[in-house]
């Protein structure tokens, strides 16, 4: 059946994340190996002098690693995939492989806010220096762009506040004065938003979200085209990046559900969604899928789709109350990360840490709506509402 099978990107993407890897399979088996190792022997000296078998040792990755490699290379878009043990971790390295002393980084001001931190710390230690600019910048952000700016980067839409950029246009622009296009693709992945179809060079994401989608693994992408690959490659190897086999086959395994899991999520984001709308304690919802979202017409023009996760903005409401709302929730838990299968809130306010765009928004609340009923989400919601009236 393996030997029957086209290659890979002549299916459809549905069909490619079923099919991602079998190359790799052994035995028969549907799936391949989970391969713990560190030491790969050498047939003879010659071939420990030529270096030519694929595996080399352990550092480099397994099978394993390359089917999920495969699978993702398949969804986002471009030719080459490394996988890193967190998201974060493939933000950095991907930053890292393009900037020395002396060059200049443009990151938008939602940024997720660990990517903040690595800029304002570590480059900034390494004399490397971030602008943060407005999302919402556009063709705009040539003017930002200097003779030493070497990456504008993009995240979509941005981190707690949704806002989507118009990549077209940024990369356009970036890419006129040689400057690199970074997308931060978690949100949508290159099911719903495909970063090099839009301009992106390279497309990093935090496959502990919806890859691996079930709040049970760290995971992180570098995606790029052959021509960045290299750099890309020499960097990983250089830090001595190894993702445990474990956790890698996690990711493929959650790849052959993808589609199905981001359709409802999407299906049941929007039922959520449109309920808090019509909420009186609600002040606005931010989800591009929602014809009200001021970014609605670029996510209807460059996504196919939206993912659970969204922000709620309330009218002003103490922080008891708030409070009082969360504390008793039942199926909603509170924490970090999403993507998995379970419905999650957290507060935020990030007036602390913008610094090229204001927020004076009211208390907010960041959902991720997960594979629960949407009925009895509402009604935790409903309770919740009733516990925020009481406080
Ligand atoms: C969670 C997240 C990351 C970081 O991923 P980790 O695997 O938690 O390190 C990066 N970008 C975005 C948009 C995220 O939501």
């Amino acid at each position: 059946m393996r030997d029957k099978l086209r290659p890979l990107e002549t299916y459809a993407l549905e069909t490619q994340l079923t099919k991602a890897g079998m190359g790799y399979t052994e035995h028969g088996f549907v799936n391949p190996g989970v391969y713990h190792c560190s030491t790969v022997l050498y047939p003879s000296v010659e071939a420990l002098h030529a270096r030519t078998q694929p595996y080399l040792y352990g550092r480099g990755g397994s099978p394993t690693h390359r089917a999920f490699e495969e699978g993702v290379t398949a969804i986002e878009g471009g030719e080459a995939t490394l996988i890193c043990p967190s998201g974060l971790s493939a933000i950095t390295t991907a930053l890292l492989t393009f900037v020395s002393a002396g060059d200049h980084i443009l990151m938008p001001d939602p940024v997720y806010r660990p990517a903040r931190h690595f800029c304002d710390t570590v480059l900034a230690r390494m004399g490397v220096q971030t602008s943060y600019y407005d999302p919402l910048i556009g063709g705009d952000i040539a003017g930002l762009i200097r003779p030493e700016t070497r990456i504008v980067y993009t995240e979509q839409p941005g981190s707690q506040s949704l806002e989507v950029q118009d990549l077209p246009a940024i990369a356009a622009a970036a890419q006129a004065q040689n400057v690199l296009v970074m997308l931060d693709n978690t949100w949508a992945t290159g099911r719903f938003f495909n970063g090099f179809k839009h301009g992106a060079d390279i497309v990093v994401t935090a496959a502990t979200k919806y890859f691996g989608g079930h709040s049970d693994v760290m995971l992180g992408t570098i995606t790029s085209r052959k021509s960045h690959f290299k750099a890309l490659d020499d960097t990983h190897h250089a830090f001595g990046i190894a993702v445990g086999p474990d956790d890698v086959y996690l990711g493929l395994r959650g790849l052959r559900t993808l589609d199905v899991r981001l359709e409802r999520h999407m299906k049941s984001g929007l039922a959520v969604a449109r309920w808090l709308q019509a909420r009186p304690e609600v002040e606005r919802v931010l989800y591009p899928a929602l014809p009200e979202d001021p970014g609605h017409a670029l996510w209807k023009r460059d996504f196919t789709g939206a993912s659970g996760l969204f922000s709620v903005i309330l009218k002003p409401v103490s922080d008891a109350a708030v409070a009082a709302m969360l504390d008793g929730l039942s199926l909603f838990g509170m924490g970090y990360s999403w993507g998995g299968y379970e419905s999650l809130v957290v507060p935020f306010d990030p007036r602390s840490y913008r610094s090229a765009t204001r927020w004076d928004a009211g208390p907010a609340l960041r959902f991720h709506i997960g594979l629960e009923a949407v009925d009895d989400l509402v009604a935790d919601l409903t309770d919740g509402f009733a516990r925020m009236a009481r406080a």
